[in-house]
Formats: C-alpha cells, structure tokens, sequence
C-alpha cells in the first residue's frame, strides 16, 4: 500500500529508535528529564521563545494554549476550518468556556480588518476576545502557507487591541520550507506556538508548545491537570530531538513529490486539483470524473493507494518521507490507468 492519507503515518526512522533506545532519562514530571529539558530548551532556541512544554499531541499543545491564555466567557477568534475549530471536538468550549468566533479565511489568511471589526467592544453585553487563533501551514486550505506579512499585520493588531495570538504550527516547519523564512519570524507573531514532531518530521509521537517563562509555566499546570504529565518521557522525546535536528531540511523533498503528484494528476482527464500545491497536500477534485470523494477512495484503495476522503467531492492525498519518488511515479500510473478503464 502507498499510504497518502496524512503525513502522520510514517514510521520513526533507525536513528530515532536508536535515540529512544539510549535516551538518558528521569521524572519529567520533577522536570528532571534530561532529555526532555534538552528537547524543550531546542525548540525554544528554534522558536526564539523564553520556554517550551513537551506535549503528548498537536491538539493537546492547543487545548492548554487556549486554557492558558483565557478564562470561561471569553470569545477567540478563529478561522472558520482551522483544526482547533474544526477537529478538536469543541474542546475550546468543553474544557476552556470559551466561545469560538470563526472568520473565512482565503487559502488560510484571514484579513486583518475582518478580525478588527470581531474584537469585541467594551460592553457590558459582550464578550471579551482574549485570543486569536493562526495556522500555518493550514490543513484544511491544502497545506496553504499563510503569508508572513498576514501573521505580523495580525500581531500588530492583538497587540493594540492586548489580546494575545497563538499559533498552530503542527505543520510550521513545511511553511519554513516553502518560503525560505526564518521559523522565528513566524513565531515572532505570536505569544504562543505548536508544532507538531509527528507530522512531517516524523517523530513517532509528541509536540512542543512554546512562549515566555510565565506562559509556560502556567501552562505546565494545565498539562499536569490534562493528565499530560509523564514520567520517564525521554522514551519519548528523544526521536522528537532527531526530528528537530534532522527531519526539517527534507521537507522540501516532500513538497516536489506533492507538486509532481498535483502535475500527474491534472493531466488525467477528469480529475482537477483544487489547491495551489505549496507544500505537501494535494487537493483532488473528484465530481467530473463521476465519483464522490467516498468512492474515488475506494478505487484508489483497489490500485494498492490509500487516501483521505476530505469533503463530498474531494480527496486529499499528503506526501511525506515514508513516500518515494518513484512511488508517485507509480500511483499516477495507476491512477491513470484505472480512469482510463472508466473504473
Ligand atoms: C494534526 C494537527 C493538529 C493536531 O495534532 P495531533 O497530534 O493529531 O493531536 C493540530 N493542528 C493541525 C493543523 C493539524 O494538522
């Protein structure tokens, strides 16, 4: 099977097993993880932040974000399929009580002036915005890079307007990538960030949160209520560390075999690519070729290639290091092939 459903299927590589293996380690729960300590103060050296928190997941690290920066009755501002809106099971407003406000974004973005006219006034009726919400990449726009110049025109306002920024950066390093910007100019933007070791960095587990010294330890009480507090977590941490030194750099290979797949594809007849390809997710369009998106999975499934099913009429298909050059030669033959047979 040539698995394209996410990035999140790879496999820990050799180096890190072996890392897992060797991690020197103690109660990180004492904070006496050595390995962990050196995981997090390397993330927050990347990030040019004060401090970062391991993390057991992607939605973990955003949940005790937003409980950490806001209080029950509060309103965050977000982007209207941004994952902690749309694939975090309401928790924002389960656990935080706070009251989502989404605004559409264009291919992730969402415009500055929109989110000023959502902060809410100094009314007796109203909420108070406390926080607002990024991702970049962004999942559901198609891995779509959210423009520096967005993410700082933002800050500039939240910090007009004392409202804090966090961003979702489980895919952060594929925007690093693909612009060439330094990841701390992004993390500049924000008073708190996530990024996700599992994804295309391929750490079997884990992700950072990071900020300043009082964010953090704020936050670690959050983690410890969450049941998020391990004991001997250098196990655990130590493939993230292979992954921060060793796994960012090649994603741009990635990106050329999502761009090579989005080429192949389009030329097929009936098939359409929805996205503009950035990074590493290609968006297929599936209705003219007289298939849902269900369906189109199913076919795909019978050639030996597994996909996501996204929305009624499209298929996401995410290239990642499990997933060869060659590999991708393969399944646009066999994609071609089957379309041709009118499968
Ligand atoms: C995967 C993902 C997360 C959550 O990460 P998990 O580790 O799966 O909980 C958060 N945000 C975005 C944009 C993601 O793609």
């Amino acid at each position: 099977m040539i698995d394209l459903r996410s990035d999140t299927v790879t496999k820990p590589t050799p180096a890190m097993r072996q890392a897992a293996f060797g991690a020197v380690v103690g109660d990180d729960v004492y904070e006496e993880d050595p390995t962990v300590l050196e995981l997090e103060e390397t993330a927050a050296q990347m990030l040019g932040k004060e401090a970062a928190m391991f993390v057991t997941s992607g939605t973990q690290g955003n949940q005790i974000a937003v409980l950490t920066h806001c209080r029950p009755g509060e309103e965050v501002i977000l982007e209207a399929e941004s994952h902690i809106y749309y694939y975090e099971g309401a928790t924002i407003s389960a656990f935080a009580g706070v009251q989502p406000r989404t605004i559409a974004g264009n291919r992730g973005a969402m415009d500055p002036q929109a989110i000023a006219a959502a902060i809410r006034e100094d009314d007796i009726h109203q909420p108070e915005t406390s926080l607002i919400c990024l991702e970049n990449t962004h999942n559901r726009a198609g891995g779509a890079v959210v423009p520096l110049e967005n993410m700082q025109q933002i800050h500039k306002l939240a910090q007009e307007r004392h409202i804090s920024v966090h961003l979702d950066g489980a895919r952060l390093f594929n925007a690093v990538v693909a612009t060439g910007v330094d990841v701390k100019q992004f993390a500049a933007c924000t008073d708190s960030v996530q990024i996700c070791l599992s994804k295309g960095l391929g750490a079997p587990v884990g992700s950072l949160i990071a900020g300043s010294k009082t964010f953090i330890k704020k936050a670690r009480k959050w983690r410890k209520r969450l049941g998020g507090g391990i004991r001997q977590a250098g196990i655990i941490a130590a493939p993230g560390l292979v992954a921060l030194r060793t796994m960012v750099d090649r994603l741009v290979e990635d990106h050329a075999n999502a761009k090579k797949l989005a080429e192949g594809l389009a030329e097929i007849k009936g098939l359409r690519i929805e996205n503009m390809v950035e990074t590493n997710m290609v968006m297929l369009h599936t209705k003219e070729a007289g298939m849902t998106a269900k369906e189109f999975v199913i076919m795909l499934k019978q050639q030996g290639i597994l996909a996501s099913a996204f929305n009624p009429y499209t298929v996401r298909l995410t290239t990642h290091f499990d997933v060869t050059s060659e590999e991708i030669d393969v399944v646009l033959k066999r994609v071609g092939k089957a379309m041709k047979q009118g499968v």
